[in-house]
């Protein structure tokens, strides 16, 4: 089965997000990527990878998101928050990122740990 790994980007990480996501198309290729609405609309636009597209984060994409983690739909978690502004949605980040950490799912909060997570779950 394809790893099952959702994206997410802050608004102000989202260029970030498009460029990881682009140094590693060929390993993206074989995955069944999941992510919030904006993230997933600019991930597949920049790089034309096909994303399942929850809501955007701050209408509820983060909760849905969790909520494929507690019914063990999502095998991992790539989350580039900005540690520089304080977001409406707090509740629903850190919702995630709990729910992330309590279903023990590998979850990479920065590029440099996105690229260790990814290069461990397809060497
Ligand atoms: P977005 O949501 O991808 O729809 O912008 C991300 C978030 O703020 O959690």
């Amino acid at each position: 089965m394809a790893l099952r790994l959702a994206l997410v980007a802050h608004d102000a990480k989202k260029e970030e997000m498009i460029l990881w996501a682009g140094r590693h198309l060929a390993r993206l290729q074989a995955c069944d990527l999941y992510g919030t609405g904006t993230t997933g609309a600019r991930v597949e636009e920049a790089t034309g990878l096909p994303v399942t597209r929850m809501k955007s984060g701050p209408l509820g994409g983060d909760a849905q998101l969790g909520a494929l983690i507690a019914e063990g739909r999502l095998d991992a978690l790539i989350f580039f928050t900005d540690p520089l502004s304080a977001l409406p949605h707090d509740v629903d980040v850190k919702s995630l990122i709990r729910l992330a950490v309590l279903y023990d799912i590998p979850l990479a909060m920065s590029p440099v740990t996105a690229d260790l997570l990814l290069a461990g779950l397809l060497p």
